[in-house]
């Protein structure tokens, strides 16, 4: 099956993405110079990614960054048709308003509708995820909350009360979850986060019952081949359960995590997919039309999307 020439034009939600880790690697080059830091380039597991992941962040420190960031994001979403984006940013410790200044930079976009999920790292202090959700208080274009950071040997649970205080604020869960460690992980996010989408999730796999119950109540996956393969998720695209997950029926759908870093783009991840799945031009539809079933957009905003992305579909390629 080959992808359609016009896979550009289907329009897409993209909902597992990190804002720091979509920096471009020329911007990068410029904010190390400017800082005089260096950032490592080499990663081969989600430990060695999170201490380059951190260097990065370091030097993203002065005013205009995170407005940079969001331009330059929004950039290259939407001439992959990315019409609406939830990007995960992490700002706690930040020296000045960051989340405002990628807030206001998000409000001058006409073609895409950007919001933005509180992210918070396992290995930070909890009173770090505290002063994410402070400042994320009152910001309505903060639509939910996560958790990344090491997966192994750090379990969700210290994060339960900051998860049910961002729930009462009206925020949704997004925890990573089923990337670094296995099956357990994902349960915990389920139990103690309240999890109502998983960003990747693929190690559900690992464990029947649990994806049995993921199929059933339709908990999104926001899954991110190459992400999985430069991290050692997976030894190879081949071994990549993202055809079990699909053929079970779960909600799955692909995003680039970090796209700086990882020299992916969505369309490659859609190509992907498509190759994983077998799809057809229906198929590549309803990959779409998952990712927009799993963000958090308004039900009005969802089904916008889901009559444009039918619209793609029974049109000829
Ligand atoms: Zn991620």
């Amino acid at each position: 099956m080959s992808v359609p020439p016009d896979l550009a034009t289907l329009p897409k939600a993209e909902v597992h993405v990190h804002l720091e880790g979509t920096v471009r690697p020329t911007t990068l080059e410029e904010l190390c110079n400017r800082t005089g830091l260096s950032v490592p380039r080499a990663f081969s597991d989600l430990p060695s990614f999170i201490a380059v992941f951190s260097c990065a962040w370091a030097t993203m420190t002065t005013p205009g960054d995170y407005g940079r960031l969001v331009r330059e994001y929004c950039e290259d979403a939407v001439p992959a048709g990315v019409r609406y984006a939830e990007l995960e940013l992490t700002t706690s410790g930040r020296p000045y308003d960051c989340l405002g200044e990628a807030v206001e930079a998000a409000s001058r976009q006409r073609d895409i509708i950007v919001r933005f999920v509180a992210g918070n790292a396992r290995d930070l202090p909890l009173e770090i995820a505290w002063m994410m959700l402070e400042a994320a208080r009152d910001v309505p274009e903060v639509v939910g909350i996560g958790l990344g950071g090491p997966e192994e040997g750090f379990p969700p649970e210290p994060f339960a009360p900051v998860f049910a205080e961002a729930r009462r604020q009206g925020l949704h869960s997004a925890p990573h979850a089923g990337e670094a460690a296995g099956a357990a992980s994902i349960r915990s996010a389920l139990d103690a986060l309240a999890a109502e989408r998983i960003q990747h999730g693929v190690r559900a796999v690992e464990d029947f019952a649990l994806l049995a119950e993921i199929v059933e109540r339709q908990v999104p996956l926001a899954v991110c081949p190459t992400s999985n393969l430069r991290l050692g998720v997976v030894s190879a695209l081949d071994a990549h359960p993202l055809r079990r997950l699909w053929d079970a029926g779960a909600l799955v759908s692909v995003h680039t995590d970090n796209p700086g870093f990882f020299g992916s783009d969505l369309l490659g991840e859609y190509a992907i997919a498509g190759g994983l799945l077998d799809l057809d031009r229906r198929g590549y539809a309803r990959l779409a039309a998952n990712s927009a079933a799993a963000s958090f957009a308004p039900a009005a905003l969802k089904a916008e999307l889901l009559d444009a992305i039918h619209d793609w579909a029974t049109k000829r390629g």
